[in-house]
């Protein structure tokens, strides 16, 4: 397979439509926006959610081996003491402008990026943790951290889960959250800002059989993205060099994906062997172990990390979903998106604004919207109408026009292919059930009929 070289999308026109749209607003617009900070709007909710949906369905609800966690973003700091997040991090630092790898000011002997030959940034003593103060007196003792990663949470509840789950080796915890890093240089829209979204998997495992489920992790994780519709081909996995591997790390791959300014991470998958359980051990006085019952042991589990970002898999979703074509003899923006990642599944359209359709329009959209996310529009024509769903990503619209009346029967319209068929109204929500899963528009249910090829 040749790989492309450039995105085909260009970042400006998808700035432009989430903000068109309401996907995505600058955070505090008002007041001029809050550099590298984003308010996900109403379809840019929907759709992050649909992706962390998706996402628990496929590591925690439908696996026996996994379990979800929710851990609070304050800890406590000696967490961070252990995890090295608190040496590791106040150092005088460079970042690449280029590349935004970050290199130690002190350690340079360049003046240039050793990677790229990219412009640096000035040197600053640098911790990438956001810190506050935990209740009201502001002194050291009250210092506490907004995590820079969910990791963390799931290491000191090891045991936790361990006792009140009676899970056996190999099993995982995963955790949906924010996290925030004090980044040096941001951009790229969503790619990296600030505060952001993590999706982490942290899988346990016995030790010697760590190299077999970091490759079976790689592989899943790739294939989670190819199950939302993301193309291979904008997919690569990147391994990490021996000199490059973090401190903790035996193996990474980074999953990168082939954003608008080139090749970028959007997962990483290490092999972090026991580093955290043993640093958090040392830490807190426990015994961060697990007992093998057949071979009377300790333990220590290795863990393997599939860790991603929910922002990052949301622009790689938009990057791939969007297209311009020619539909009706009209110029049209659309979404091909996944219908379980759409933020809306179905618009209810009747023809005609008159009195005589809203009952019957109204009815259905009540009905559809108990089950699904649906929307109900009856400004404008109905091509007008047809390019707004399109421009969002909508699967289906339903028409409700003043055949309607007599047959009892609506049209449904497809986004990608503009196929329509005719269906009795006691069967649309079935119908529209199956098509949602994938089913052909043309295979229909009884009394229904092909529209318009
Ligand atoms: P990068 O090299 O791009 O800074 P990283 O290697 O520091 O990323 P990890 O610590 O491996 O990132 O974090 C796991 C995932 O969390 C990343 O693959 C990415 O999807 C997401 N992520 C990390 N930092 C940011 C950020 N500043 N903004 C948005 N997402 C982020």
């Amino acid at each position: 397979m040749t790989e492309p070289a450039q995105s085909k999308v260009d970042m400006e026109k998808l700035v432009s439509l989430c903000r068109r749209r309401g996907f995505i607003f600058p955070s505090s617009e008002i007041y001029g926006g809050l550099s590298s900070c984003w308010d996900y709007g109403p379809l840019g909710v929907e759709l992050k959610r649909n992706i962390k949906d998706a996402w628990w369905r496929a590591v925690v609800q439908q696996r026996d081996d996994m379990v979800g966690l929710d851990a609070s973003i304050l800890m406590h700091p000696q967490t961070w003491q252990a995890s090295g997040h608190l040496e590791g991090f106040s150092d005088p630092l460079v970042e690449c402008k280029g590349c935004h790898l970050r290199w130690r000011s002190d350690e340079l002997n360049a003046d240039c990026c050793p990677e790229c030959g990219g412009e640096l940034t000035e040197p600053r003593l640098f911790n990438l943790m956001f810190k506050t103060f935990m209740g009201p007196v502001e002194d050291e003792a009250s210092i506490v951290y907004l995590r820079p990663e969910t990791a963390q949470g799931m290491f000191v509840n090891f045991e936790n889960v361990l006792n009140t789950t009676r899970k056996r080796l190999p099993f995982g915890i995963a955790q949906i959250g924010k996290s925030f890093r004090n980044e040096v240089t941001t951009g790229n829209f969503i790619f990296r800002s600030r505060e952001f979204e993590q999706m982490e998997i942290e899988y346990f495992v016995r030790p010697g059989t760590d190299k077999e489920w970091f490759d079976y992790w790689v592989e899943e994780r790739l294939n989670w993205y190819a199950s939302l519709g993301i193309r291979r081909q904008n997919l690569k996995l990147r391994p990490h060099t021996k000199e490059e591997l973090a401190h903790y790390a035996r193996e990474c791959s980074d999953i990168n994906y082939l954003f608008p300014m080139g090749w970028a991470e959007l997962e990483g998958i290490a092999n972090r062997g026991d580093f955290d359980l043993v640093q958090h051990a040392k830490s807190s006085g426990k015994t961060l172990s697990y007992y093998d019952e057949e071979t009377k042991e300790h333990i220590v589990p290795y863990i393997i990390e599939p860790s991603a970002g929910v922002d990052r898999t949301f622009l790689a979703i938009l990057c791939d979903a969007y297209d311009e074509d020619i539909a009706e003899g009209e110029k049209r923006v659309l979404l091909h998106l996944n219908p379980d990642l759409a933020p809306i599944k179905a618009a209810v359209l009747p023809l005609s604004r008159k009195e005589t359709l809203a009952p019957m329009a109204k009815e259905l959209y009540a009905d559809l919207r108990k089950k699904w996310m649906v929307s109900y529009d009856d400004a404008q024509s109905i091509g007008r109408r047809y390019r707004r769903q399109d421009e969002i990503g909508t699967p289906f619209c339903v028409t409700i026009d003043f055949e309607s009346l007599e047959d009892k029967q609506v049209t449904i319209r497809e986004r990608d292919s503009l196929r329509q068929i005719r269906v009795p109204i006691d069967s649309l929500k079935t119908t529209l059930q199956a098509k949602l899963a994938g089913e052909d528009l043309f295979v229909l249910p009884p009394g229904g009929k092909v529209w318009k090829e």
